[in-house]
C-alpha cells in the first residue's frame, strides 16, 4: 500500500487531507516551481492529488497532477488576500470567501453593518474608486426619506432605468422619477400639477476644467445653470462653462434623447467616457463625463436632437 495514515497538518478547504508516500516526479516539481509553488506532498483523496505551498502567501492548496503540469494555478490564499485588502480599502470586511458556492461571488459586511453578496471584481473596482460600494439597503432607505419630504412614498426600482425609482404621491398617483430630481424636489405630481416632467427641459453640454483634466459633461436638466454650479459639487475655483443648451419639449423627451446619446457615444468610442476613478469626487456624478475630443461628435448628436424637436422655449 503506497499510503500511510498520516494527515496533512494544516486544513485545506476545511479538511485535513491524508498524505500519501508517493514519488514526486521531476516534471511535477519543475511545473510547480515555475508557477510559484513548492510541492509539499501527495495528499488525498488519491495519489493524483498534490499539496502545493504558495510561495507568495504560504497557503497550502490542492491540485491534480495534470493541473499542476498543464494549467495556470490561482492560489486561493492570494485571492483571499486581495479580497480582504479591497474590503479594508472601503471600510468593509470579507465575511465568506465563497458565497453561494460561486467562484466570483463573495459575502461582505459593509461599513454600515449590512451584509451583501457581490462580485469580487465589483468590490475591487470600488476599492479603486471606479464604482460605488454603497449599501443598497441604506441607499433605498435614504431615497425613501428624501421622497417623504416632498410627499412621495418610494415603491421600488424601475427595471429598465438605472437611476430611476417608482414613487407614489399622497394623492395616489404613481410616477417614475430620477433619484437626482427627487433629491432636489425637482418633481411635481402629474395629477396635482401639470407635472415637472411635462414642463420644458434642456439638454446641455458643460465644459469643466478640472486641474490637469478638462472634461465635458452631457446631460439634461430643467435648469442647466443651477445644475452646473450647485448640484455637481464642483470646487468654486474650477473654471466651468455652459457650452450649449438646447430646449426640449419635456423632461421625458429630454431624458430619452440624452440616454440614447450616451449609448451612441459609448458604442462609437468607449474611450470617450472618462472613468469615475479619474475625476473621483471632483464632480458629483457617476458618469456622463467625456474627454474633450468627443465634443464635436456630441455637438453633432445635439444638432440631430434639436432637429427632431423644434421648439421656441427658452431656459427659465
Ligand atoms: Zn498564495
Ligand atoms: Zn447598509
Ligand atoms: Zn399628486
Amino acid at each position: 500500500m503506497p499510503f500511510t495514515s498520516a494527515h496533512y497538518p494544516f486544513q485545506i478547504d476545511g479538511e485535513y487531507p491524508p498524505v500519501f508516500l508517493g514519488r514526486i516526479t521531476p516534471d511535477e516539481y519543475d511545473a510547480a516551481d515555475r508557477k510559484g509553488f513548492v510541492i509539499l506532498g501527495r495528499g488525498g483523496p488519491d495519489l493524483q492529488m498534490i499539496i502545493l505551498g504558495c510561495r507568495a502567501c504560504g497557503q497550502p492548496i490542492q491540485r491534480r497532477s495534470n493541473v499542476v503540469k498543464k494549467c495556470k494555478i490561482d492560489c486561493e490564499g492570494c485571492i483571499r488576500k486581495k479580497d480582504e485588502a479591497a474590503a479594508v480599502a472601503i471600510g468593509a470586511e470579507l465575511v465568506s470567501p465563497k458565497a453561494a458556492g460561486h467562484r466570483h461571488l463573495r459575502e461582505w459586511r459593509l461599513k454600515c453593518g449590512h451584509t451583501v453578496i457581490r462580485q469580487r471584481v465589483n468590490m475591487h473596482k470600488a476599492a479603486r474608486g471606479d464604482n460605488n460600494a454603497g449599501c443598497e439597503t441604506c441607499r433605498e432607505e435614504r431615497y425613501a426619506k428624501e421622497a417623504q419630504r416632498y410627499g412621495w412614498t418610494l415603491l421600488g426600482p424601475v427595471s429598465d432605468k438605472a437611476g430611476y425609482r417608482r414613487y407614489q404621491h399622497t394623492c395616489g398617483t404613481v410616477q417614475d422619477v430620477s433619484v437626482g430630481n427627487m433629491l432636489w424636489g425637482d418633481i411635481a405630481c402629474q395629477k396635482c400639477t401639470k407635472g415637472a416632467s411635462g414642463r420644458p427641459s434642456f439638454i446641455y453640454i458643460f465644459r469643466i476644467d478640472l486641474p490637469g483634466l478638462p472634461v465635458i459633461k452631457l446631460g439634461y436638466s430643467r435648469k442647466p445653470h443651477k445644475r452646473l454650479r450647485h448640484q455637481l459639487g464642483i470646487d468654486l475655483d474650477v473654471n466651468t462653462e455652459v457650452l450649449r443648451v438646447i430646449p426640449m419639449p419635456s423632461g421625458f423627451v429630454a431624458r430619452e434623447e440624452e440616454t440614447a446619446a450616451h449609448k451612441i457615444l459609448s458604442l462609437e468610442n468607449p474611450n470617450w467616457a472618462v472613468p469615475k476613478s479619474d475625476y473621483g469626487d471632483a464632480i458629483n456624478t457617476m458618469g456622463e463625463i467625456y474627454r474633450p475630443d468627443a465634443l464635436s461628435r456630441i455637438h453633432a448628436l445635439l444638432n440631430e436632437i434639436a432637429d427632431r424637436h423644434p421648439t421656441d422655449s427658452s431656459e427659465t
